[in-house]
């Protein structure tokens, strides 16, 4: 177990927060990667900005550190409005989501992390504010309760999520833009890499770049976070310059993957083979095992797992692949024959 990892994988320490904005690109084109999202964002963007309105509601889901805060500060500052930030658990209570839309200028961005942890009655709230820019508030209770409607200015909702299985068909139906990010290749990390590492004025060769993408869960919080660590190494080690062995040694005293896989992947790849025989078993049966809720293991961890074929899905459930016990250093078994090669 890696004690320096958190429960997504990421490298926590002290004053990350205020690395992480430093380096968050701030326009479309200082974003690398997701492509096919960024040419459709600023094709929508610069239409509304034509037609001065505001955006349509925007929802980005996909697992976490893919980069879906970043790009909604983008979106908000591309269209040249401010931003206002929340997350699902935070807004409690109806009047908590009306102070915030009633405080919102035209074309507005409210962004809302987390948003499939909004309670269900802040959802339906939410629902002709979206829809009509109306919101529909009670006022006082019992036999004097009234409700009055109050118009908002044209606003864009942007909802982010790592588990948009959980989002409601209504709240769904009401984002005419959702867009999933992917995982990010080598390649495409190996440019974060260096960007971050330039803005921080830190020597890296593109050996060490290189290598710390490959060790990155395909994530560019995870691949930022780990060039952290691997400059203080630099600095205390060497002369501040990132070198491959400076790197490899640092990954190592990490305990970070070969693969990038982090702690809570390898247990879910170690439990199927040691509790289950390799599979297949069946997902809440796993999450039972591991203690994890089963919607998370599928949403945040199983897509990386299986795009980098350690875990295949068959008809019966989750079975590792040969690939997961050559990692693990177990001994399949099953015959071989069994197993993807
Ligand atoms: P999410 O909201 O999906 O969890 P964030 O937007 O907070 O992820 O991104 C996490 C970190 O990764 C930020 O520090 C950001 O700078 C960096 N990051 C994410 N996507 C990119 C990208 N495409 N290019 C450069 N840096 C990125």
């Amino acid at each position: 177990m890696n004690p320096h990892l958190d429960p997504i994988g990421n490298l926590e320490g002290p004053g990350d927060a205020e690395f992480e904005n430093t380096i968050r690109p701030s326009s479309l084109d200082d974003f690398s990667g997701q492509p096919g999202i960024i040419e459709n964002l600023s094709i929508f963007i610069k239409a509304a900005q034509m037609r001065s309105e505001s955006l349509d509601h925007v929802l980005f889901h996909g697992p976490p550190g893919l980069g879906k805060t970043t790009l909604s500060r983008i979106v908000a500052r591309e269209m040249g409005v401010n931003i206002k930030e929340t997350s699902g658990p935070v807004v409690e209570k109806p009047a908590d989501l009306a102070g915030l839309l009633t405080s919102l200028e035209p074309n507005d961005v409210l962004f809302i992390d987390e948003i499939h942890r909004l309670s269900s009655v802040v959802e339906e709230y939410l629902y002709s504010a979206m829809e009509d820019f109306k919101i529909d508030i009670m006022i006082d209770s019992g036999a004097n309760a009234k409700t009055i409607q109050i118009n908002l200015h044209p606003f864009t909702l942007i909802g982010a999520t790592t588990r948009s299985g959980l989002l409601t068909a209504p709240l769904l139906s009401r984002f005419a833009i959702k867009s999933r990010l992917e995982y990010y290749s080598n390649e495409v990390l190996e440019r974060i890499v260096n960007r971050s590492a330039g803005i921080f004025n830190t020597k890296i060769n593109p050996e060490s770049a290189r290598e710390i993408a490959r060790r990155s869960r395909a994530t560019p919080r995870i691949a930022n976070g780990l060039l952290k660590r691997v400059r203080d190494f630099a600095q205390v080690l060497g002369n501040g310059n990132i070198t491959l062995e400076i790197t490899k040694h640092a990954l190592n005293a990490l305990q970070v993957d070969e693969h990038g896989l982090d702690e809570m992947d390898n247990r879910i790849l170690a439990t199927i083979i040691d509790k289950f025989k390799g599979g297949p078993v069946g997902l809440g049966t796993i999450a039972t095992a591991i203690g994890e809720e089963a919607g998370t293991i599928e949403d945040v961890y199983e897509p990386f797992l299986i795009q980098e074929g350690f875990l295949q899905r068959t008809l019966r459930g989750r079975e590792v692949t040969a690939r997961a016990y050559e990692h693990l250093g177990r001994k399949p078994i099953k015959s071989p024959d069994n197993l993807l090669f």
